[in-house]
């Protein structure tokens, strides 16, 4: 069946990914949109102030998209799955992992969908990566992913309050590849977590897992030019390498794939696959860790931050 759609935070993303492969995808016509800045609207949608505007005057609607900051999303999936529209949610899902379970029973009631995207599973590489994981023993997996906050998010300064996760929302890629790839679950052993002493929320952290393996992981923000999205792993059977966020995959033998970026017209696909056969996709795996790098870990002041 098709969806009338309505997308929630017209801000970067929205135009650089979701506005684009929502056109691009059969089923799927976006029908409204909804953010504070009325600037800010879409050719061919009609646009409103708020989400409780919208979800009044749109009957029609069936669907919501959110790409709000973690931080502003939980009032409006909850307002939407109530109203009994299907939900897709950017990543990271919520500002806390009982936020997002109390909209997974909303959404069960209602018998809705709630998808919580990862985009990131998405590239082209990870589920190569996976395959060739898995019949292999891990002996180190290092997750080196650095970019400049400047670079990726110019003058947002929601990601530097509490609940917006700080380099934790570029983190949440890696440990979403992380947790589709590894073939049992670990869990963290320790942490070091740099806060700007102007900020709530870190610009670096490293992660160490409890595994036979060294798994670890390295997040920056503050690494000046092209973006480092990486994972080397290596197995007593050969080694191998993501790269590219993900869309590049090679091992000893080569390159595997190297593809151009189709994360989130894979994302639409299964929101409306999901609604298809009325199920939920919620995995909060890569939120977990995060919250336990916040309980677990060590806490380091650093210079001030500024833009
Ligand atoms: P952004 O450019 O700041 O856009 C955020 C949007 O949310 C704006 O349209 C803003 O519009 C709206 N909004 C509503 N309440 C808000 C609040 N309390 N604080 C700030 N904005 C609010 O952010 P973005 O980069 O698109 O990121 C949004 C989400 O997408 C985040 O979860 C992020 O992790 C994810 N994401 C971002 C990227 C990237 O490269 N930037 C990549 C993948 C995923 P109004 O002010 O007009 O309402």
């Amino acid at each position: 069946m098709s969806q009338s759609l309505a997308l929630v935070g017209i801000g970067k993303i929205a135009r650089k990914q979701h506005i684009p492969s929502i056109a691009a995808i059969d089923g799927l016509s976006l029908v409204a949109t909804a953010s504070r800045n009325r600037a800010a609207t879409v050719d061919g949608a009609e646009a409103f102030p708020d989400l409780t505007t919208l979800l009044a005057a749109r009957d029609d609607v069936t669907a919501i998209s959110l790409a709000t900051p973690p931080g502003a999303r939980f009032g409006d999936a909850l307002a939407a799955l109530r109203a009994g529209k299907h939900v897709m949610l950017e990543k990271p899902p919520g500002s806390t992992l009982s936020e997002v379970e109390t909209l997974v029973s909303e959404a069960k009631a209602q018998g809705v969908t709630l998808f919580a995207s990862w985009h990131s599973r998405e590239a082209a590489g990870v589920k190569m990566a996976r395959d060739w994981l898995k019949p292999r023993r891990l002996t180190t997996f290092r997750i080196t992913w650095t970019e400049d906050v400047r670079d990726w998010h110019p003058g947002q300064d929601w990601v530097w309050s509490a609940g917006n996760l700080g380099v934790f929302d570029a983190g949440t890629n890696a440990l979403s590849v992380m947790t589709a790839i590894l073939p049992a679950p670990v869990h963290l052993a320790s942490a070091t977590l740099a806060f700007p002493e102007n900020r709530d929320t870190p610009i670096t952290a490293d992660l160490v897992f409890d595994s036979p393996a060294e798994i670890t992981a390295h997040f920056d923000w503050s690494q000046p030019g092209d973006a480092h999205w990486a994972i080397e792993i290596e197995t007593t059977d050969g080694a191998a390498r993501l790269t590219r966020g993900g869309a590049r995959f090679e091992t000893d033998d080569g390159v595997k794939v190297d593809a151009e970026d189709a994360e989130y017209k894979r994302l639409y696909a299964n929101f409306l696959a999901l609604i298809d056969v009325g199920r939920l996709d919620v995995d909060l795996s890569p939120m977990r860790h995060v919250a336990d790098a916040f309980l677990l870990g060590r806490r380091v002041q650093v210079a001030p931050f500024h833009w």
